[in-house]
């Protein structure tokens, strides 16, 4: 990792907080490198390089097609366009001005989460409207049922563990409504290992990010219906072509497509497994500190510790967190649940070494609070304050 960032005169990162857009995501896997660098000097027709990537999505998932977009965020915006244009060109062009296209878009008041950017505003960038459903205490099919109507285009199914929201329909439930309607049905879930399960429910459109567990270059990974797939595809005509994915995002999601089937899975889990366990050893006597293995709770094969930090570790999480990532290199926790006095430890994207690293620094960082008396001091309004005026002074 040092070339790159001794070139360019950055503090390398040690990535304890999972596939994060912020952090680059995920470490690519040599299939994906081997075909960024391998296709980034050459042409290619980029419609015959697509198509090749519906072969290989279409393998992966077992839907009918498929094709490459920027990102999962490009691919909603994209799959909610197509199902109100269909492949007609006149509707393309005309995007996102909607006059005369139904461009409504169903989604559970729960699902209207923010991965990073509200999924209501990637919804809107096609010049569609969100219907939301229910609450977010609660959708009964009912009142997923009244949020159809005439002007509805498309309904949307987020799978996230960003989606906190209880009693939300569950995806069964919501095609059923939605076909019940004739309307289609499209899926984020782009953090998601499941590359199968969607499609033979029998969603539409099912969107996947290539660079989170993929270990690919950038991308989204649509596959779903072929109509769909292809009035998403020529977006690119028009709204889509502010979203472009290059031929090395293309060629970089097969490679991270094909090497998935090949991977050996149990292996990853097993490295994974022996990071977590070698963490809850390291820390079990790091004062303040209550730790737990916690499971993904969407479903994902990965456990991550979850530490609780107590006014015993001499400070807070946010400080914790803060002092953790002003280290050279950078060490990065899972930092969504700081307000619960939370971080998490995700091994997806260490080796041996760094996870040591990591357990190593959290020791060092209490025992230097506790003896410092140094924490306890900024709370939690203020650590937020602060990150969003250090993210507003860009590029400083
Ligand atoms: C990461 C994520 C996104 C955004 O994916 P990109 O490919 O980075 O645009 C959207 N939705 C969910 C649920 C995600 O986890």
């Amino acid at each position: 990792m040092a070339a790159i960032h001794e070139r360019l005169g950055l503090v390398p990162v040690i990535n304890a907080s999972g596939t994060m857009t912020t952090l680059g995501a995920s470490r690519g896997v040599a299939e994906a490198r081997e075909a960024v660098a391998a296709i980034l000097g050459e042409f290619v027709d980029m419609a015959a390089l697509q198509k090749r990537a519906s072969r290989a999505i279409a393998e992966a998932t077992g839907a009918e097609a498929g094709f490459v977009t920027s990102s999962s965020a490009s691919a909603m915006t994209l799959g909610v366009a197509a199902a109100m244009t269909g492949s007609d060109p006149a509707a393309i062009a005309r995007l996102p001005d909607a006059a005369g296209m139904k461009n409504e878009v169903v989604v559970q008041a729960g699902h209207l989460i923010d991965f990073g950017a509200p999924v209501g505003q990637m919804i809107a960038l096609a010049g569609a409207r969100v219907v939301s459903a229910g609450t977010t205490a609660g959708v009964s099919r009912a009142a997923l049922d009244t949020a159809f109507g005439a002007g509805t285009a498309a309904a949307m199914f987020v799978i996230s563990h960003h989606v906190e929201a209880p009693g939300q329909a569950d995806l069964a439930t919501f095609i059923a409504v939605a076909h019940g309607h004739g309307v289609p049905v499209i899926v984020d879930m782009a953090s998601e290992y499941d590359l199968t399960g969607a499609i033979a429910m029998g969603a539409d459109l099912v969107i996947w990010s290539a660079h989170k567990f993929l270990g690919g270059p950038t991308a989204g990974i649509v596959a779903g219906r072929r109509e769909l797939v292809r009035a998403a595809y020529l977006q690119s005509r028009g709204i889509g072509r502010a979203m472009k994915v290059g031929k090395e995002g293309v060629a970089g999601a097969i490679g991270a497509l094909e090497a998935w089937g090949r991977r050996d899975h149990a292996a990853e889990k097993a490295r994974e497994d022996a990071i977590v366990a070698g963490w809850m050893a390291a820390l079990a006597g790091v004062p303040g500190l209550v730790l737990r293995v916690l499971p993904d709770w969407t479903g994902n094969p990965i456990d991550r510790v979850e530490v609780t930090v107590g006014a015993g570790a001499g400070l807070h999480a946010w400080e914790l967190a803060d002092r953790l990532a002003a280290r050279d290199p950078s060490i990065r926790v899972r930092d969504d649940l700081l307000a619960a006095g939370v971080i998490h430890l995700d091994p997806c994207n260490l080796d041996a070494r760094e996870a040591a690293l990591v357990s190593d620094a959290i020791g060092e960082e209490v025992a230097g609070a506790l003896s410092r008396r140094d924490g306890l001091r900024e709370n939690l309004a203020a650590h937020e304050a602060a990150r969003l005026a250090a993210a507003l002074r860009f590029p400083d």
